[in-house]
């Protein structure tokens, strides 16, 4: 049987490293710790290595997509494909970053929804049957949803909402912002909150899609929320530590086989969150 592989995005530190390192201890396959930078990278194995465990490392920035095809292409040709997606990858400004909100914006939703996007457009066509892709959302998703305007929440929860509708909507946020014309335009006044519940948007719809084009593949895709937890993004007065951050999204990424929920859902501390 082919070896079974799984691939963790932003894997060198934080919630990612602590995916990692609880994949390593659970699952039977090659389990793939990835970074934008090499050094960071192997260091991050290095790292786990002296834990007794056996991390491989990529080179993977979700920003370049260059690095994307690079990364899809070497997963293809040695594996076959890919067995388990965690995209964990994200970036958040600091509360006291002094950034205006025009350039946040920017910023944030480029990483953690086009780049995330842009992920899932490579990677999705090499899921393999019985695949689990988990995609590391938040809780404030939830929050910044109720946050919208009636119409904008609509269209969010709406089953008929396409990949390019949504991609529409976070590029008029954008927009928006960079005219300080978002709050008019029904937007709240976050950007990392909007990218996630662009994130959590996007799950669902790559879900349905998966279940009209590939209803026999079985294959489960679901967003999370890790908790808030202790890293270098959210600080050291967060109540998880990143290994309890990292339950949630490994029990998704390790649904049994013959499994048919959650799919296309919103997880939070393993339960379906309302949205
Ligand atoms: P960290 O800042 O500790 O780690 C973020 C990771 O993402 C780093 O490995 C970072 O790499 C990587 N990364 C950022 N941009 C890219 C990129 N372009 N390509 C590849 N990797 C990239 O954050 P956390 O561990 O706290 O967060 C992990 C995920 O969990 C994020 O998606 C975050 O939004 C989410 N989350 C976190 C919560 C918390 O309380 N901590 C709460 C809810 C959600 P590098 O070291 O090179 O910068």
């Amino acid at each position: 049987m082919a070896t079974k592989v799984v691939i963790v995005t932003g894997g060198n530190k934080g919630i990612g490293l602590a995916i990692v390192r609880a994949l390593c201890k659970q699952y039977q396959g090659d389990v793939y710790l990835t970074a934008r930078d090499v050094g960071r990278g192997e260091e991050a194995v290095k790292f786990l290595s002296s834990e007794g465990l056996k991390p491989i490392f990529h080179q993977l920035d979700i920003n370049d997509v260059n690095s994307i095809t690079t990364a899809a292409g070497f997963f293809k040709q040695k594996y076959g494909g890919v067995d388990v997606l965690i995209n964990n990858a994200g970036i958040a400004f600091k509360v006291a970053d002094t950034a205006p909100f025009s350039v946040q914006a920017e910023v944030t939703l480029k990483t953690n929804f086009f780049a995330t996007r842009d992920m899932l457009t490579h990677f999705l066509p090499l899921i393999k049957a019985g695949g689990r892709i988990v995609n590391v959302s938040s809780f404030v998703s939830a929050r910044t949803l109720n946050q919208c305007s009636p119409a904008l929440q609509q269209r969010f929860r709406s089953e008929d909402i396409t990949e390019e509708e949504l991609v529409g909507l976070m590029e008029q946020f954008v927009e928006k912002a960079k005219k300080g014309e978002h709050k008019d335009a029904g937007w709240p006044e976050t950007a990392y909150g909007v990218s996630k519940t662009g994130l959590t948007t996007l799950t669902m719809i790559q879900a349905r899609r998966l279940s009209k084009e590939r209803p026999k593949d079985g294959i489960l895709c679901n967003a999370c929320c890790p908790g808030w937890v202790r890293t270098d993004m959210a600080g050291s007065k967060a109540p998880k530590s990143p290994d309890e951050g990292a339950i949630t999204p490994v029990y998704l990424a390790l649904l049994p086989a013959g499994a048919t929920d959650p799919h296309g859902k919103f997880v939070s501390d393993k339960e379906v969150q309302p949205w």
